[in-house]
């Protein structure tokens, strides 16, 4: 192996230390920073994601709060839920958890949000302050995440090649314009699902991003020498060698790291990123609601 691994954990204790400090400060200011989670259903992963969200909360100190909501919730259940607290004044961030459950309307729930508590930065104001290159609301976190790892590894992408396998709402799409911005300035290429020859594309490229959810779709020799490599995905895999039966790996084969410059692990990557953002938005709704 002789890539640099860029170890998202790390970065996202550092990350989290950092936010602990604000959060006290905003304490002695008499406001205690505090995230509402809706869960709605019994999805086992949206409860393990739920419960690291509500961990890291505790490492930050960060207040918690968790809507339990049955499988059945109907929509107007839902968008009640989320009116009451936007108009909860103690409330500075709120998360609905994805996916919600069957029958109901993600889209319209993401958009009930008050923009100002919209923590996972999916609010149509706060994606299309991004569009507009105002980058200093609620990011999408990870996006955001993806971001930091690349910022804090001292990757300079200006004129550079990049590509985003991937054009989700959540992750592809705002990650694409994030790496255009003016200051990252790279030159992005949007990838997805009808792309001709992504392997072409991928062996110009000094950054590759996948976010695609196929496990270990984009092959190592797709990777020039040298590039950074970020692997957004995250997908179980069965493997007879675990007593579980089942292991994590991303969209990336792992033989990659043979190659790239840089490249994320799987798990240990983007993932605690995304959470730590998700901590920073909440501690920045706060300090926002402050001044
Ligand atoms: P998504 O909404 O399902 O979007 C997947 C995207 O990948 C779509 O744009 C799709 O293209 C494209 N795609 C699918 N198969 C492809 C292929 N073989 N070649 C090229 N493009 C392909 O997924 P998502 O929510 O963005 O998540 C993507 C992955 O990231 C998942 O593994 C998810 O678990 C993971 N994830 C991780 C984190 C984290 O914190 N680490 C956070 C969010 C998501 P079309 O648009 O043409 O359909």
């Amino acid at each position: 192996m002789s890539a640099v691994i860029l170890d998202g954990k790390a970065l996202g204790l550092r990350i989290e230390a950092e936010l602990a400090e604000r959060v006290s400060a905003l304490k002695e200011s008499g406001v205690e920073p505090h995230l509402a989670v809706v869960l709605a259903g019994d999805d086992p992963a949206s409860h393990v994601y739920v419960r690291n969200k509500q961990r890291a909360c505790e490492r930050t100190g960060i207040k918690s709060t968790r809507v339990d909501l049955p499988n059945n919730v109907t929509q107007e259940d839902l968008m009640r839920v989320v009116a009451n607290l936007n108009s909860d004044n103690s409330v500075h961030g709120i998360l609905v958890q994805s996916p919600t459950p069957y029958g109901t309307d993600e889209l319209a729930i993401t958009e009930a949000i008050d923009p100002s508590k919209d923590v996972d930065g999916f609010h149509p104001t706060n994606l299309g302050r991004l569009v507009m290159g105002q980058v200093d609301g609620m990011l999408p976190c990870t996006p955001a995440g993806v971001m930091k790892i690349i910022e804090d590894a001292s990757i300079d992408l200006q004129g550079k090649k990049a590509v985003v396998i991937g054009r989700s709402r959540i992750v592809g799409m705002p990650l694409a314009l994030l790496l255009a911005q003016k200051g990252v300035d790279a030159t992005v290429t949007i990838a997805h699902s009808r792309t001709q020859d992504i392997a072409g594309i991928c062996r110009t490229a000094d950054l590759v991003v996948a976010a695609i959810g196929r496990a270990e779709a984009i092959q190592a020799e797709w990777i020039k020498p040298g590039a950074t490599v970020i692997d957004v995905g995250i997908n179980r895999v069965a493997d007879d060698s675990r007593e579980s039966g089942s292991r994590l790996t991303g969209d990336i084969e792992p033989e990659a790291a043979n190659i790239a410059g840089h490249i994320t692990p799987v798990p240990g990557g983007v993932g605690p990123m995304t959470i730590s953002m998700l901590m920073s938005n909440t501690v920045r709704a706060a300090e926002l609601r402050l001044n």
